[in-house]
């Protein structure tokens, strides 16, 4: 039994209104993997990189109990490269650069030792490669949670829209889930998404939070008010890493332990906001998630 995170591993540069990066190590799958890696311990990567990616990196999956059989580094090719800016609110930003380098000829090859995977993360990727790993496993895993972005939804829609139909969790920002529907109104949006094929859907709100919905049901799970938002990359990546990563720890699939999973995704995704890239997540304690996940659990708590 096990995870398989697909996504990007990748160099990023970030501007935000407190500073600017060069290239640092960013990727759907690298967020993504770091924060399931909390929660589960069999987590297996299939992803690309050029000749440019440090060595070091990798082994810094691998102490996150990330095994990387299925990560392929590509001789003479530069890793994907993604640069944007966020705005003063840090809730929008602007995709600077998108540099495809070696996800342009990506053939995902899923290794004979991952196809016991139970548990899988299609991280932002194009609609295309996630399907052929959807494909590729001879058993379907139990659980399917899909990422993508409005890049995706402006250059690949059909292919997109034939990848939401085979998984049963999709998780998109609000901005995302209004383009993708055609709908202002997020409720109206949830519905017509669910007619697509996902039996979940969970709608990011960056600072305000996240909305799950499931059939005529819906969960509010609250963001934590951050007095510094340092950098939000990766925030969404993370979010659904600590999902799938908490849904496969418990290992029974229903609305109740995705209402709990939301929390323990919403908690890492506040820490990763602290830092620049992937910092704050490379050394967070037991107890310093526990005592998040605990203020979370005092912010929404009432009693009548
Ligand atoms: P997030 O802030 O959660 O949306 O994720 C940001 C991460 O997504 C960055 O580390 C980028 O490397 C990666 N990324 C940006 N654009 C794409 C794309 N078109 N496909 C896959 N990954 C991307």
């Amino acid at each position: 039994m096990s995870l398989l995170v697909i996504g990007t591993v990748a160099f990023d540069a970030i501007e935000t209104p407190f500073g600017k990066t060069d290239k640092i190590v960013g990727g759907s799958a690298t967020f993504a993997s770091l924060g399931a890696s909390y929660f589960y311990d069999k987590i297996k990567i299939v992803a690309v990189v050029g000749d440019d990616f440090p060595q070091h990196e990798i082994e810094d999956l691998q102490k996150h109990n990330v095994n990387t059989e299925g990560l392929q580094i590509k001789q003479g090719e530069k890793s994907f490269f993604w640069s944007g800016r966020y705005h003063n609110d840090m809730n929008s930003r602007d995709t600077l650069v998108t540099e495809l380098n070696v996800l342009e000829a990506f053939d995902p090859i899923i290794p004979d030792s991952y196809q016991d995977c139970e548990y899988l993360m299609l991280g932002n990727l194009s609609p295309q490669v996630q399907q052929t790993v959807i494909a590729r496993l001879k058993n379907r895993p139990k659980l399917i949670v899909m990422d993508t972005m409005n890049f995706w939804m402006d250059i690949a829609l059909d292919e997109l829209l034939k990848t939401i139909q085979l998984v049963d969790v999709l998780t998109i920002n609000d901005a995302e889930a209004r383009q993708l529907s055609g709908e202002f109104s997020l409720v109206k949006a949830a519905r017509k998404i669910l007619t697509m094929g996902p039996k979940y859907l969970i709608i990011k709100k960056g600072e305000h939070g996240a909305l799950l919905f499931h059939e005529d049901k819906i969960f509010s799970a609250p963001a934590l008010p951050l007095a510094e938002v340092f950098d939000p990359t990766g925030a969404g990546d993370t979010f659904a890493g600590g999902f799938i990563g908490y849904m496969a720890k418990v290992g029974t699939v229903n609305f109740n332990n995705m209402k709990n999973a939301i929390i323990f995704g919403s908690a890492l995704a506040s820490f990763c906001v602290e830092k620049f890239g992937s910092e704050r997540l490379r050394n967070l304690s037991e107890e310093e998630i526990a005592n998040r996940i605990q203020e979370f659990v005092g912010l929404a708590k009432f009693e009548l």
